[in-house]
């Protein structure tokens, strides 16, 4: 298959089509972008992006744009969220670069879908708005769309980045829905007066509770994210409300002055609900025939590895990369599940081993502390998940 015959369909504008779009087009295939949305407009606040990440959007000439808008802490702090203590640290800035190769980096998703949309509109990809995915079906030369506002399409090669609730994977026979995973994400960001592009990414761990607070825009402003359980509400969709404050502390329960502090800066919070699947089983979850899944769409995760659209944008990369090699359409997507299903699994997998430690009570959350007082960054790091695809 030469990737540049090869007519390609991806669904969704989030950041994993984007990447997908962006990396596809470098290689010279043709690609058309499908949103239902009828604008490009993120929502959302901060995302974290490990080395693994970064170093993609470096090999993609986005460096400069990054460092305009990203900010680059150099440290992560784990604090206990009553008592206000370190438990423990992880150098990152010079350390990620030496280490790894490239940066540790924070930054609002808008500002990271911004940059990834300019790429790909510099690669002249058609993107088509307001189309939404409705009809998959699998043909002789590949994939027939259709669209609910009446588009058809034909492709050689459809990339569902149609997110958590993908449409997409029913072409894989994959019909079950996501899971609740019985935790809340309230979300908010706080302007800071004076520009802190390299605050740390701190981490305040107490009983079924955690807070993630670190610098974006450029350190114009802090992300806070506060994870609690819960129900999952009833009135979600309208969901956006300062009154619901008083929420998040009724289920922080106590927590210590310096947090507090950190929490009552947030002037709005936004709610969101976590689903995730069960880690991947087989390639065969990923891509199959013309039809290669990637980002949410394949393996939704708890964000507690901060790696969500990081594997998102691995996935493009080597979706992009797998094309590069000979054979047919199907080969090509049998190549990029077989590399990408195992390492997907194992975030999925350890950002859930994540969550239960970060909220652990009892004596594992005393082992916890031990562990990470006493082994610090040999516990907190992740190296083989920094280190990139192998
Ligand atoms: C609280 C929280 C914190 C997080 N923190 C991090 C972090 O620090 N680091 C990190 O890497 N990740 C993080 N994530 C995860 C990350 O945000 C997601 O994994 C990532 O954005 C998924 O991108 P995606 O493109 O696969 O899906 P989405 O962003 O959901 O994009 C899917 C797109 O497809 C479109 N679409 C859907 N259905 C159709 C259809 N039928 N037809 C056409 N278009 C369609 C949608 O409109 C959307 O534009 C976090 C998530 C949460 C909730």
């Amino acid at each position: 298959m030469d990737i540049q015959a090869c007519e390609t369909v991806v669904a969704g504008g989030g950041i994993g089509g984007l990447a997908a779009a962006l990396a596809l087009s470098r290689q010279g295939a043709a690609v058309r972008l499908i949103e239902q949305a009828s604008a490009f407009a993120e929502v959302g606040a901060g995302i974290q992006i490990g080395p693994n990440v970064t170093r993609i959007l470096r090999a993609w000439g986005l460096e400069t744009d990054l460092r305009r808008v990203a900010a680059f802490p150099q440290v992560l702090l784990a604090r206990d969220a009553r008592s206000g203590r370190e438990l423990g640290r992880l150098p990152l800035g010079e350390r990620a670069e030496r280490l790894y190769g490239a940066p540790y980096a924070c930054i609002h998703r808008a500002d990271l879908h911004q940059l990834l949309l300019q790429a790909v509109q510099a690669q002249g990809v058609p993107l088509l708005l307001n189309q939404r995915l409705t009809d998959v079906d699998v043909c002789e030369t590949g994939v027939a769309l259709r669209t609910e506002q009446g588009l058809a399409l034909q492709a050689a090669l459809l990339v569902g980045a149609d997110g958590l609730w993908s449409h997409s994977r029913a072409a894989l026979g994959l019909h079950e829905p996501p899971r609740f995973s019985g935790h809340l994400a309230y979300r908010g960001l706080v302007p800071l007066q004076t520009p802190q592009p390299q605050a740390p990414v701190t981490v305040w761990m107490g009983e079924r509770l955690h807070v993630v607070h670190y610098p974006v825009q450029a350190g114009h402003a802090l992300n806070v994210v506060a994870i609690v359980h819960g129900q999952m509400p009833a009135d979600l969709q309208d969901w956006d409300h300062t009154a619901h404050t008083a929420h998040l502390f009724q289920a922080l329960g106590p927590i210590g002055r310096p947090l507090r502090q950190t929490l009552e800066a947030v002037p709005q919070w936004r709610l969101w609900a976590l689903n995730d699947r069960t880690p991947l089983t087989a390639a065969a979850q990923m891509g199959r025939g013309p039809v290669a899944l990637l980002g949410d769409a394949a393996h939704p995760m708890r964000p507690y590895l901060a790696q969500g659209a990081g594997m998102a944008i691995e996935d493009a990369q080597a979706l992009a990369q797998c094309g590069a090699g000979p054979g047919a359409v199907a080969e090509w997507v049998e190549r990029y599940a077989a590399l990408r299903w195992q390492r997907n699994a194992q975030v999925q997998a350890r950002a859930i081993r994540n969550g239960r430690i970060f909220h652990a009570q009892g004596p594992i959350r005393w082992g916890r502390n031990l562990a990470m007082g006493v082994l610090g960054a040999r516990v907190m790091d992740v190296p083989w998940l920094y280190a990139g695809m192998q």
